[in-house]
């Protein structure tokens, strides 16, 4: 039996490439809590912006469709995914992890409204749940400012870029370590620099150095820091 209140939250924030998917989905297994991507969340949102030919300035649809989005996360231990990710009732998993939507969440993740709406989305999934880690950018510091155990995870440049050319070579994607880097190097400006729910850590979060860790050793320090705050 978890040690851990089921009705407690956990925020694991950082940016790509820190281990925090990992870590996130590892530490839940662990403690038998559901789990919470919200970057898939964000990626649904793009998906469907890019199918329905809505053009990114067009905040206003955005934010509609972000208001009324059918969006379902679905634990499962097929393949490589960690969740399955069903959009208007069709599976998405796999279509939201391409480089077009990676690219191109960045204009949907900006607008205010938008991030109001999935912030709501995201409370509201807590508060049905009994128990999750919940991983992003802002939920330490937005969404679940109360949580009672917040983390936040980060590993050097470098280390980053090399786990993320492993992964997609592993999905059989053809890149070079320079397009990864410039890559990864857009992404956290922009995660960092937005306006609003920007990638911070928040004042109360413990932070994590996975650069040189395994994520066996990360999942146990987050555990064990857990326990021995219950001391
Ligand atoms: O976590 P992942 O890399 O899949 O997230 C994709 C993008 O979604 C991030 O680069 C970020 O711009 C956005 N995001 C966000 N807020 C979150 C989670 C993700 O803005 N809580």
């Amino acid at each position: 039996m978890s040690l851990f209140k089921k009705s407690e939250a956990i925020s694991i924030d950082g940016p790509a490439g820190s281990g925090k998917s990992t870590v996130s989905r590892r530490v839940a297994e662990k403690l038998g809590f559901a789990y919470i991507d919200t970057g898939a969340m964000y990626r649904a949102l793009t998906l469907k912006v890019m199918n329905e030919g809505i053009s990114f300035d067009d905040e206003e649809k955005i934010t509609e469709l972000s208001h009324d989005l059918d969006l379902k996360l679905i634990p499962t231990t097929e393949g490589k995914c960690t969740i399955r990710v069903i959009l208007d009732g069709k599976d998405v998993s796999e279509a939201i992890r391409e480089l077009g939507v990676t690219r191109n969440v960045k204009h949907v993740a900006r607008i205010a409204s938008v991030r109001k709406n999935m912030v709501k989305l995201q409370r509201r999934m807590v508060s049905n749940l009994d128990g999750a880690v919940m991983e992003g950018r802002d939920i330490g510091t937005v969404v679940l400012p109360g949580a009672k155990y917040k983390f936040y995870v980060d590993a050097s440049f470098d280390e980053r870029v090399i786990r993320r050319l492993k992964e997609l070579a592993a999905k059989g994607k053809v890149v070079t370590r320079e397009e990864v880097a410039e890559d990864l190097k857009q992404r956290d400006h922009t995660d960092k620099t937005r306006k609003v729910g920007p990638l911070k850590k928040a004042d109360d979060a413990i932070f994590v150095d996975t650069t040189d860790m395994t994520i066996d050793e990360v999942v146990d320090e987050v555990v064990g820091y857990m326990r021995n705050s219950l001391r």
